[in-house]
């Protein structure tokens, strides 16, 4: 499962549906409380909300990487990259207190935090990223792309990977085809999807097949007369199943979408603000320069601000033919706590920290992946990390139920996962980069006793 969209680990708030689930927990193992609260979640919420669990969490607090319910149970949190730098993080929150206590307003009056954060944040950027544009999410500033790439190129056509995931507005929906379960649709003919390099089973072909399916896809869309306006991709591929390596997966990409007069979109919503451990951003590790780069979730630790950063020369259509504004985006608070969260990452080290925690976690569950004989793949780079199941290690046929057992079982032992690809078949182990080495530990603790009850 991944954050928006609905799959087979999310429960929706219609009680009717928890009931049809026949996992580990039957229903009428929820407490009263939580019972009562899902009733009132399916007569107060409209049918589109989703559950995490098949015995949902209510929570009441947190600290760092753990989490803590109303009954004081403790739950780390191996999950969210959203608090980045620790669940209710103080810096952050006094920032945001501060500024709310000092003035809120938005971009049509002079104040120089904005101009100081955009500097700072264009400072981590490549030629010829120069320039920035702020929102509320992740979902507004892929849409902008989208559109500044349609504008730039005055064509409509955009290429995106299999089972990509980048926003809920009517655009993001659009190129977000795990939202249809990696299905293409008729409903959007101007998006055109390629399977995600998949190295694990592809070896070292991925790259170029990857690259050769974006070639004829761009191709449609030049013979089709739709054109070609770009092409957007998560810089860690993680709703197609988590790629991290080889790098330099996107650099033939990239020629080729620059080739057909194209823009590249780099999606760094969950890659970015040194997740992977290398530096602030994904693409960076595959050696490219995208044209624009969107970003959101850490961004804020929480505070809803995205950030598009792009090229004067791609934005420059767009920003002449079309009024754009966001209410809220890039306000002071949304500046001051961007700006408290960059403070964090440099001054506690928390790029190198990720490395160091990413390595601990990868080599932890490289040690104990024999113990279950189900476990194909592990892979990772930074605090982002994934452990792939399969039915057979020659076959590689993909191991769903596997992978829901052991998210529901590390549900059960306190520790917070999900499962994520075109198959849901992968972990998806991802904690807020302050874990420390007593976290990650606890972790591989209950990891190694899940895999031995397998073997
Ligand atoms: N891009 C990616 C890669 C994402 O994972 C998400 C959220 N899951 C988004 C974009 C959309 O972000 P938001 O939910 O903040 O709109």
């Amino acid at each position: 499962m991944h954050d928006t969209a609905p799959t087979s680990t999310t429960v929706a708030a219609s009680p009717s549906r928890v009931a049809r689930f026949n996992g580990f927990q039957e229903p009428s193992e929820l407490d009263e409380a939580t019972r009562r609260q899902i009733e009132r979640r399916a007569q107060i919420l409209a049918p589109t909300y989703q559950l995490f669990y098949r015995r949902p969490l209510d929570l009441a607090s947190g600290s760092g990487a753990y989490l803590y319910d109303v009954h004081g149970t403790e739950y780390l949190d191996m999950y969210n990259n959203i608090p980045a730098v620790g669940h209710c993080n103080a810096r952050v929150a006094a920032a945001v207190h501060a500024q709310m206590l000092q003035l809120n307003t938005h971009t049509r009056y002079l104040y120089p935090s904005i101009l100081d954060y955009g500097e700072r944040l264009l400072s981590t950027m490549p030629a010829p990223v120069d320039r920035v544009v702020f929102s509320n999410s992740g979902s507004e500033s892929n849409d902008l792309a989208v559109r500044v790439a349609q504008k730039h190129t005055a064509a409509m056509g955009i290429v995106v990977t299999e089972n990509a995931y980048h926003g809920s507005t009517a655009v993001g929906a659009a190129i977000s085809p795990v939202t249809r379960a990696g299905a293409p649709s008729a409903e959007f003919p101007w998006v055109r999807t390629v399977p995600a390099p998949d190295p694990y089973r592809e070896g070292e072909n991925a790259a170029a097949r990857f690259a050769a399916d974006v070639g004829a896809a761009i191709r449609q869309l030049q013979e089709d007369g739709t054109g070609f306006a770009g092409f957007v991709a998560d810089m860690v591929l993680s709703t197609d199943g988590v790629v991290t390596h080889p790098t330099g997966l996107f650099a033939p990409v990239l020629e080729l979408v620059h080739a057909a007069g194209g823009v590249f979109v780099a999606d760094e919503v969950q890659s970015g603000f040194g997740r992977l451990g290398e530096g602030l951003w994904g693409f960076a590790r595959h050696g490219i320069r995208p044209d624009i780069v969107t970003m959101g979730k850490p961004m804020g630790n929480g505070f809803p601000v995205s950030a598009l950063a792009g090229s004067r020369e791609v934005l420059d259509t767009f920003g002449r033919e079309v009024t754009y504004f966001s209410t809220f985006g890039g306000s002071p608070v949304a500046m001051a706590a961007a700006s408290a969260v960059l403070d964090e990452i440099e001054e506690r080290g928390l790029v190198a920290h990720a490395a160091s925690m990413g390595a601990r976690l990868l080599d932890g569950m490289n040690e104990l992946r024999h113990l279950d004989p189900a476990i194909g793949d592990v892979r990772g780079s930074g605090l982002f990390t994934a452990v792939e199941y399969v039915l057979d290690q020659d076959t590689k046929e993909p191991d769903p139920r596997r992978a829901l057992e052991v998210v529901a079982r590390m549900r059960d032992l306190g520790v917070l996962i999900s499962n994520t690809g075109l198959h849901n078949n992968s972990l998806k182990v991802r904690p807020p980069l302050v874990i420390d080495e007593s976290g990650v530990d606890r972790y591989l603790e209950v990891f190694e006793r899940i895999c031995r009850e397998r073997s």
